[in-house]
């Protein structure tokens, strides 16, 4: 059973996702006829109910928080590990939610409608998108130590 489920095009479609995020990519599904977004892939678009006509497209990674529980208990302690931790659903700018955690504050700031933007985690073979507040600072200071250094020899 488990391996007819694999190797459905739905799954295979899934696989799609994943392999994005192992490359920091959050990839989202497009119906090449209506232009809607939609994730997780369904065989049929259920903008204008078109089959066969889904594209990958990379996601900006903007959204915002629609939906969150924070867990004060590990149901899944493989998974998790400390508690409390919080699930969330975030709406993508693209229309799509998806279900993720939210890292870089509190569970106590939590809010809906908090602006977020996606980052990746890798742990092994496991590869996740997270989402962080979209005011947190940049996380790249390298690069932005390179880009004040090319606006000071620029002025
Ligand atoms: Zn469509």
């Amino acid at each position: 059973m488990a391996a007819d489920m694999v190797t459905t095009p739905l799954a295979d479609a899934t696989n799609t996702h994943y392999e994005g995020l192992a490359r920091d990519e959050l990839l989202i599904t497009r119906c090449t006829a209506c232009g809607r977004h939609q994730f997780p892939p369904r065989a049929v678009c259920y903008g204008c109910s078109g089959a066969g006509t889904l594209d990958w497209v990379r996601a900006s990674g903007e959204g915002e928080v629609w939906s969150f529980v924070t867990f004060h208990k590990a149901y899944f302690p493989l998974e998790v590990r400390s508690v409390p931790y919080n699930v969330a659903v975030v709406l993508l700018e693209e229309g799509p939610r998806i279900v993720t955690n939210i890292v870089g504050l509190p569970d106590e700031a939590l809010a809906i409608g908090l602006r977020v933007q996606a980052a990746f985690r890798h742990e092994g073979d496991q590869h996740l998108v997270v989402f962080h507040p979209a005011t947190e600072p940049a996380t790249h200071p390298a690069t932005d130590s390179a880009a004040s250094t090319d606006a000071a020899q620029t002025s």
